[in-house]
């Protein structure tokens, strides 16, 4: 038997990204998953906006580009619209990152800090141990039973963890089947970008991965098939001849496989010990890129409260906010990719009157009002988690933006300061006005005097380990906005001055 903080069950980026937080704020966790090995195949291929920001806010992004040619890109698609993700201000594009990248960078973090993640090793049964949780897995060694204090189901859209505890999936099945391949094309249409359509309902999405690879995305009218019919070459080549007849040739097909738009949300994402992320709390039809960047999303709010808890000062309802505010971001992805289907007609009903409808939003989108919405949308930058504030304070429950700050007299960017994973008090006003009030939190919330580099900026901004402003300047509040995230004080240090 093992005994932990934290078991994380489910090693793909959601889970990774967990044990990730987890290891950051020093909590004892184990990673669990049931493949041997990575999974091969390409899956999401793209980093939005915000989860580049989180990454970097944890020092990660440049090592997790830098050993290959991942191409950014300032140009997305809301079904197959094009969409400008840097309408919202960010310093960062999207990058196109296989998911085999990011969870292989994750996976060598968490060795490399003395986090196991035992691969092989199927979860099997789940218990409640006096308290705590504790599961059996069967792998290489035989049955083992993993004890610990808390549990992540990051085990995927068929999460056994959901299904031992007898948790309801609400949503709707699959209404068709698409097949999603990774291959090498030649022909005059082998390097289009975005949706193609073709008669009688066909539809091809198609963009770059490495080299000369291709992702292709092909579907159209016909029954859901099941995920296990294998896909043939032969299947393909029709589905890309019926878009674009004699202009595409398949060369090579790497990969392939079935997916489908089923869409479902798990009611309640925490389960007393147990907390839903990534696949196994959402699934939604595979369109914008949004599952992998939701599941690290969740991930990071996830990992510092959790991380709270373990080391004693979570205040009781924080671990509760992780469903507050995660689940309906989940719920609008859940929404905003149904649309997608419904707008890009992935179940080839080829009904005569979208083209009209997707004329309309095009034109929406000419408006930069619009397109910004949009981007803040896709992106994920736009989310805002309801946190009490005054009316006019835009900032609260927003993500920090990466400002440009001076602090000890030496340039720094706002996100080197979350690198270490702590919450930070920044305090801009000329005398540290708002520096006493944060030293009884010293152990987990820095206090940085700042001289900012723009004007329009509150005299002290609370950020939360996760990037998220909890609180701006207000002396009279502070102290309630500190205890509400940061639980009670240290009582001995107060002592002790
Ligand atoms: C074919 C395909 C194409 C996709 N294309 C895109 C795309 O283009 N863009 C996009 O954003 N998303 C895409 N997705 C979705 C994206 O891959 C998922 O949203 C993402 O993988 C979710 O990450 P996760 O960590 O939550 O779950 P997963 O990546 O599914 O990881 C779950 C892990 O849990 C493990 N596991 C399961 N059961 C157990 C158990 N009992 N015990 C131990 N371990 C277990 C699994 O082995 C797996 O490694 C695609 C998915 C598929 C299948």
């Amino acid at each position: 038997m093992t005994e932990t903080d934290v078991i994380v069950v489910g090693a793909g980026p959601t889970g990774l990204t967990t044990a990730a937080e987890l290891t950051l704020a020093g909590v004892r966790t184990l990673v669990l998953d049931a493949l041997p090995e990575r999974n091969p195949l390409s899956r999401a291929a793209v980093i939005h906006s915000r989860t580049a920001e989180l990454f970097d806010q944890r020092g990660w992004l440049d090592s997790l580009l830098a050993p290959g040619d991942f191409p950014s890109t300032r140009i997305g698609h809301f079904a197959g619209l094009p969409i400008d993700y840097l309408a919202w201000p960010t310093r960062h594009p999207a990058y196109n990152v296989p998911q085999g990248r990011i969870e292989e960078f994750l996976e060598a973090r968490l060795t490399g800090s003395g986090t196991p993640v035992l691969r092989g090793h199927r979860v099997v049964e789940l218990a409640d141990d006096n308290g705590a949780i504790s599961v059996t897995s069967t792998g290489p060694d035989g049955h083992v039973r993993h004890r610990a204090r808390y549990l992540v189901a990051a085990d995927g859209g068929h999460s056994t963890i959901r299904t031992l505890l007898n948790l309801d999936f609400p949503g709707r099945p699959g209404t068709s089947t698409a097949v999603t391949a990774e291959a090498i094309l030649t022909g005059p249409a082998s390097t289009r970008q975005g949706t193609d359509y073709g008669p009688g309902g066909h539809w091809v999405i198609q963009f770059p991965l490495e080299d000369r690879v291709r992702r292709v995305v092909t579907g159209g009218p016909g029954p859901a098939r099941s995920r296990d019919d294998a896909v043939t070459a032969d299947e393909l080549r029709t589905t890309l001849r019926a878009v674009y007849g004699d202009a595409i040739e398949t060369v090579e097909i790497r990969r392939a496989a079935r997916i489908d738009d089923a869409a479902r949300q798990i009611t309640g994402y925490r389960a007393g010990s147990v907390f839903f992320a990534g696949d196994a709390a959402h699934i939604h039809p595979p369109l914008g890129g949004q599952g992998m960047n939701t599941g690290i999303g969740d991930a990071v709010n996830l990992g510092w409260k959790l991380s709270a808890a373990v080391h004693g000062w979570a205040p009781d309802t924080l671990l509760d906010t992780y469903h507050t505010e995660r689940h309906p971001v989940g719920a609008r992805v859940l929404a905003n990719t149904r649309a997608q289907a419904l707008l890009m007609d992935w179940a080839g009903t080829g009904h005569a009157d979208l083209p009209a409808v997707r004329d309309l939003l095009t034109d929406l989108l000419a408006v930069p009002e619009a397109m910004r919405w949009m981007a803040g949308m896709t992106t994920g930058l736009d989310i805002r988690y309801d946190i009490p504030c005054a009316a006019s304070d835009h900032l609260t429950g927003s993500r920090m933006p990466d400002l440009d700050l001076i602090v000890a007299d030496r340039p720094r960017r706002a996100y080197s300061l979350l690198h270490a994973g702590r919450a930070i008090l920044l305090d801009f006003t000329p005398d540290g006005r708002f520096l006493p009030a944060a030293r009884p939190w010293s152990d987990r919330v820095d206090a940085i005097p700042v001289v900012p580099q723009t004007i329009s900026i509150p005299p002290a901004i609370l950020v939360r380990p996760d990037g998220y402003v909890c609180w701006t300047g207000d002396p009279a509040t502070s102290d309630t906005a500190l205890r509400q995230w940061f639980g009670a004080p240290r009582m001995r240090w107060c002592a002790a001055r």
